[in-house]
């Protein structure tokens, strides 16, 4: 599987989805640019997400709050006192290691939830039998609370900065939060209602590996649902149930994901699950599912004085509504997308790459090529056809190289449309038409091309 995970990280660079941050400046740790491809890919996944999330959904509405927050909603959330990771330093060669990730390597299970005394306790007992997954040297500090979040020097010039920095946020539904009210004010919305966001967060982490999987500066796509507190765990199962239902309309495959319920709950969290989803390197968190109960609005509550209790005016009844939320990270959803894209597979005696990418979801969805680059007929042809369907979808034009090799090109980067315009294009009005996954042609008359691939790519 370590393979795989090669595989995929060579063939984002070769082929422009995803490059290392900073590359030419001898790179920058757990940070990724997305080059032409990969930000295709995201704006399509951001786009599902949010189509799902908001455009489907007569009970949630959008928001895009800003990354600089109030350095006391930071208090309020827990973050400031509570948002840390147990780490140890090797002593030999210095790296640090999360230590619920050592002890999991051996089989022992910690949470980053539990407090420095606990965790320190499991540690000690079984510090002789880890290793550090640089040196293989068994040589550890003692275990130490390290705070994950990201520290700017904006507004630096009060007093007040060293004791409250403000921070690039942890996480994007404080944003949701603390906008609640003004959202429930002046949008028509009722309890129960969500609010859905995508975002940048920004988190110290430890140990950033695994590509994009853990990085230190990510997206969030959040969705938080208000409910009232009797309602709250009915609502719950439904968010469950349409979170598992819009991976499987993704295209995933069922057996590569899963539940896992969480057994160290934070105080508050009524109930809690992650997605799971069978990443190159097994199975690992893709999104969180939780029942928050009323901490979030109660904490805010108090630590700005504002009552953001709700309403219900036909029952003349007053209540801090609970919260579920769904959390997922596009980096995480991209990589999960290329899992299960990628493909080896044989055809006529050859071994062909091609990311099987669900239609919706490809960087580009047509190429077009004239049969030869040097036929001024054929090019002209094929430009007007490229020139016509752009204004629909995502497109391509190459005229470069055999036509085996441009098919070559498409199949790694997922195209699921190849046309090709041949000589007998110019005398009958069609084009062949090639599908990335059984390779078959078919030819299609110029007039109806369009209305072919719409309804075969249907965003
Ligand atoms: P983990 O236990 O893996 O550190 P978490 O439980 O702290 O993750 P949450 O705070 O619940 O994660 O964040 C919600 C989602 O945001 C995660 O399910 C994941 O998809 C994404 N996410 C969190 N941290 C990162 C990161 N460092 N890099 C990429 N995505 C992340």
């Amino acid at each position: 599987m370590e393979n795989l995970m090669n595989k995929i990280v060579s063939l984002c660079k070769r082929r422009g989805f995803i490059y290392p941050g900073s590359e030419i400046y001898g790179g920058f740790s757990a940070v990724y640019d997305y080059g032409p491809y990969g930000a295709e890919l995201v704006n399509a996944i951001k786009r599902e997400w949010w189509k799902n999330m908001v455009q489907l959904r007569d009970d949630i509405v959008g928001l895009d709050s800003a990354i600089f927050m109030h350095p006391k909603i930071w208090e309020a959330s827990g973050h400031v006192a509570g948002f840390s990771d147990p780490l140890v330093e090797c002593k030999k060669c210095h790296i640090r290691s999360r230590v619920d990730h050592l002890l999991a390597e051996i089989g022992v299970e910690a949470d980053e939830k539990m407090s420095e005394e606990e965790i320190n306790k499991i540690f000690s007992k079984n510090k002789n039998n880890l290793k550090c997954p640089n040196c293989g040297q068994n040589d550890f500090t003692d275990v130490s609370k390290f705070n994950l979040l990201v520290k700017s020097n904006l507004g630096n010039f009060t007093d007040n900065w060293e004791k409250e920095p403000v921070y690039l946020r942890g996480e994007t539904c404080q944003g949701i939060y603390v906008n609640y009210k003004n959202v429930l004010d002046s949008a028509r919305v009722r309890i129960p209602f969500g609010i859905a966001q995508i975002g940048k967060a920004f988190r110290n982490e430890i140990t950033a590996r695994q590509f994009l999987f853990r990085t230190r500066e990510f997206e969030q796509m959040e969705m938080q649902y208000f409910v009232h507190p009797n309602e709250e765990m009915k609502e719950y199962e439904k968010l469950r149930e349409a979170r598992w239902q819009y991976y499987l309309n993704l295209g995933f495959k069922e057996e590569n994901l899963k539940w896992n319920k969480h057994k160290n709950l934070v105080f508050y969290a009524r109930e809690a699950y992650d997605i799971e989803y069978n990443f190159p390197f097994g199975f690992d968190e893709l999104e969180g599912v939780h029942a928050r109960g009323n901490y979030d609005l109660s904490q805010h509550s108090n630590f700005s004085g504002k009552d953001l209790s709700y309403f219900n005016s036909e029952k003349k009844k007053k209540y801090i509504p609970h919260i579920i939320e769904s959390s997922v990270g596009v980096g995480r959803t991209v990589f999960a997308v290329l899992t299960e894209a990628y493909t080896e597979e044989e055809i006529d005696g050859e071994v062909r790459i091609v990311m099987k990418f669900p239609k919706n979801l490809s960087p580009i969805k047509v190429a077009i090529f004239p049969l030869l680059r040097n036929k001024p007929d054929l090019v002209k042809k094929a430009k007007e056809i490229y020139d016509d369907l752009k204004k629909e979808h995502m497109c391509e034009f190459d005229d470069n190289g055999n036509i085996g090799k441009r098919y070559r090109r498409q199949d790694e980067i997922g195209t699921p449309f190849c046309v090709t315009i041949d000589f007998e294009s110019l005398e009958k009005n069609d084009v062949t038409v090639r599908d990335r996954d059984t390779t078959k042609q078919e030819r299609i008359k110029i007039g109806e091309l369009k209305e072919y691939l719409k309804e075969k790519i249907k965003i």
